[in-house]
């Protein structure tokens, strides 16, 4: 008998350190996969089109939009982001958990209509070392990394509706907040009642 596979979404501001921490987190771990989204954002230098994410033009996104191919979607300082459906629908049916890393617009539509869905927050433990982080990130021209720290704020003030905060200080400690949050959730009775059921 299988787990169900679950849906767990990350969101945070851009240089809090989602992607740092979810590599982390999901390398060694059989039972989770990473969904990679479509974006118009032009690739950053390293970035591998497939790998970090689809990189597509605006037509054909619209056309995603419009084919219903996208779980949710959102723009984000002025470029659009969404998850492919096909592939998360194959990989829960196949009992794994995927883990999606979106914004906040786009983790309430998803927690709007699938409640069920994990809702992890992560914050950098200060604005100061945000903007440190994007900075030495070295991805982002000075104004896109303003952009990104107004955005943040706006985030933290929609963030209503996580089940839980993860304070990214220390990577490795925040990767094993997140794998534990992960397994914890593997065990909630709700996921796991097939097992009574079949032994009663
Ligand atoms: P996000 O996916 O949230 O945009 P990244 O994972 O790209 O963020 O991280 C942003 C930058 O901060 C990267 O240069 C990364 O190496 C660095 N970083 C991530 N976590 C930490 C941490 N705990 N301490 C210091 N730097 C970090
Ligand atoms: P970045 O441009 O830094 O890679 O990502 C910017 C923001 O877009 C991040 O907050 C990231 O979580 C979010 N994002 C990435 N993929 C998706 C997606 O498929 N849907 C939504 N709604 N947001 C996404």
């Amino acid at each position: 008998m299988n787990d169900r596979g679950r849906l767990i979404v990350i969101s945070g501001p851009s240089g809090a350190g989602k992607s740092t921490v979810v590599f982390k987190a999901i390398e060694n771990r059989e039972d989770i996969c990473f969904s990679t989204s479509v974006t118009t954002r032009k690739p950053r230098p390293g970035e591998v089109d497939g790998r970090e994410y689809f990189f597509v033009d605006l037509d054909r996104f619209k056309e995603m939009v419009e084919k219903d191919e996208l779980l949710e979607h959102a723009v984000y300082v002025a470029n659009s982001y969404g998850t492919p459906r096909a592939y998360v629908e194959r990989q829960m049916a196949a009992g794994l958990n995927v883990l999606l890393d979106i914004e906040v617009q786009g983790a309430r539509q998803i927690h709007e209509k699938m409640p069920e869905a994990v809702m992890i927050f992560i914050v950098p433990p200060s604005m100061a070392e945000l903007r440190r982080r994007l900075e030495a990130r070295g991805t982002d021209t000075e104004r896109a990394i303003e952009a990104r720290l107004i955005r943040a704020g706006q985030e933290y003030a929609e963030a209503d509706f996580y089940d839980y905060i993860i304070v990214n200080d220390d990577a490795e400690m925040a990767a094993r907040e997140l794998s534990a949050i992960i397994t914890a959730e593997r065990c909630r009775a709700s996921n796991r009642m097939q097992y009574l059921k079949a032994q009663q």
